[in-house]
């Protein structure tokens, strides 16, 4: 049965690239003729676009809420475009021409917000409003949501929801693992949330703890703004790529003294600074433990059938977008919102529990299986391409030999993986070359890698 408007009411949680894919496909699905619900999306910044927002403030916001930004300045992805490139609106067509594979924040912004503006999109949005608590009301079947106003400093009154999506991302809260002896480093420790600029470090010896995509783009990042040497300490062992000379890869750090640190090994050298690259914590203080996703960033998180509805429930009408470790983003993302959107509209039906289940376990096992980069970003194309049938999606989103092809230039060469240039699966356009290689760009406003 198709949901009439009176009886579905959405609240969106969250309004960066998972929220505005779904939204996008709702206004998509409206200007077709659709009913759609009423649905209202809830951003706590004051712009929509999640992360790729610029935050200069670290800590607390202008409102007294935890910052959401984990990116710095002169950011460039860390995947090529055509990794993320949305079918149904290309590079080639936002920028009029090619570009290159990998571009900045702003950029990235920039292309994301050129698709949600072809169906005015935002006009869902409740800026500067953050969501505080979300019950699930069991007679009612239905969803309670206090939500405050940010500007004017007040909470709205409650408002009642059949559904809510939750799109709050999972890479703002820091994960601080504790080192014997930090509290006695005279230096500055931070995470790299809090990281903002890499000209700070000009100068300085660092430790980097870590061994994921924040440690070595950090590492690699403070060397190109003068950095004096940079210690990469692991404890899953080191990344092993080819650095530049001013890097080294030691053991796990054991413990600190003063501004010496000492490894497993039995090395130690003195650093300025440390820069825990210790991941995030999917955090949702908004929601109660009955509703709450509990996961390690993992590629199939548990719970949640196709990775996006929360069977705990029993109703199955609270979703999560976005949850997942990531290869694919903004196409995951936008597959997972259509499936979604599919599911509330009522245009596809959920199985039984007992099926949902099933499926999920059969994920499950599979993530075991998974043992490298490769074997993950195999794993994930299939999950993409699952959902694509399952929801009926228009286009083909696997892009593996992309991102294998990607991940072997990064091997070969961290220093230059991002000179590379690939071909658009989607216009077959083959991107074209930064006028200069990546670690000698200091420019990063949009004209340098726009015009
Ligand atoms: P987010 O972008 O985190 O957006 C979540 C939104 O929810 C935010 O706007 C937030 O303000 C809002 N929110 C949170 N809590 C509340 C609340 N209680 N009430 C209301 N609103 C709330 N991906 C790539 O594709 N390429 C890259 O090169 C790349 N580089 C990255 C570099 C860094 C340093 C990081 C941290 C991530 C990077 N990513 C990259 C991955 C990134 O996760 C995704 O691109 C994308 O931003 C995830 O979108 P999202 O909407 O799921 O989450």
């Amino acid at each position: 049965m198709a949901l009439s408007k009176e009886m579905t009411r959405i609240c969106l949680i969250g309004a960066g690239p998972s929220g505005m894919s779904m939204l996008y496909h709702l206004a998509k699905m409206e200007e077709q003729g659709k009913c759609i619900p009423d649905v209202v999306c809830y951003e706590k910044q004051s712009n929509c676009g999640g992360l790729w927002n610029f935050d200069w403030r670290t800590g607390v916001d202008e409102h007294g809420e935890p910052i959401h930004g984990s990116m710095y300045r002169h950011l460039w992805t860390n995947l090529a475009k055509e990794c993320f490139e949305l079918p149904d609106y290309t590079f080639d067509h936002h920028f009029g021409k090619s570009i290159p594979s990998f571009t900045t924040r702003e950029v990235t912004l920039d292309y994301l917000s050129g698709r949600w503006k072809t169906v005015n999109a935002t006009k869902f949005v409740r800026l500067n409003t953050i969501v505080k608590n979300v019950v699930y009301n069991p007679d009612e079947d239905n969803f309670t949501v206090w939500a405050r106003d940010q500007v004017e400093d007040k909470d709205l009154p409650s408002e009642q929801f059949s559904h809510i999506v939750v799109a709050t991302g999972h890479f703002s809260v820091p994960n601080m693992p504790y080192f014997k002896g930090v509290e006695t480093f005279p230096g500055r420790v931070l995470h790299s949330h809090d990281f903002r600029d890499a000209r700070e470090f000009k100068g300085k010896e660092l430790l980097v703890i870590g061994s994921s995509f924040s440690a070595e783009d950090i590492s690699l990042q403070c060397v190109k703004f003068g950095a004096k040497s940079i210690v990469c300490s692991s404890r899953s062992g080191p990344m092993g790529f080819k650095w530049p000379e001013e890097i080294k890869e030691k053991p796990l750090l054991e413990r600190i003294e003063g501004q010496t640190v000492f490894f497993k090994d039995g090395t130690f050298t003195e650093v300025d600074a440390i820069i825990y690259c210790t991941g995030y914590k999917h955090t949702f203080s908004f929601l109660p433990d009955n509703l709450r996703l509990q996961t390690e960033n993992t590629l199939y998180p548990p719970n949640l059938y196709k990775g996006i509805v929360w069977i705990k429930t029993g109703n199955n009408k609270l979703m999560y977008i976005g949850m997942q470790n990531q290869y694919y983003t903004m196409t995951m993302f936008d597959v997972q919102s259509f499936w979604a959107c599919r599911v509330i509209l009522g245009e596809k039906t959920l199985p039984e529990r007992d099926i949902m289940e099933t499926d999920m376990s059969r994920w499950i096992q599979k993530l075991e299986r998974v043992t490298s980069i490769p074997d993950g970003i195999d794993f994930q194309t299939e999950y993409v391409m699952d959902l694509c049938g399952d929801s009926g999606y228009q286009h083909n989103l696997d892009v593996k030999d992309i991102f294998q092809d990607l991940n072997r230039k990064r091997k070969e060469s961290i220093i230059t993986y991002k000179d590379n240039v690939f071909k658009s699966k989607f216009t077959g356009t083959v991107s074209c070359k930064h006028h200069k290689p990546f670690m000698s760009v200091f420019d990063d406003s949009y004209d340098a890698i726009v015009n």
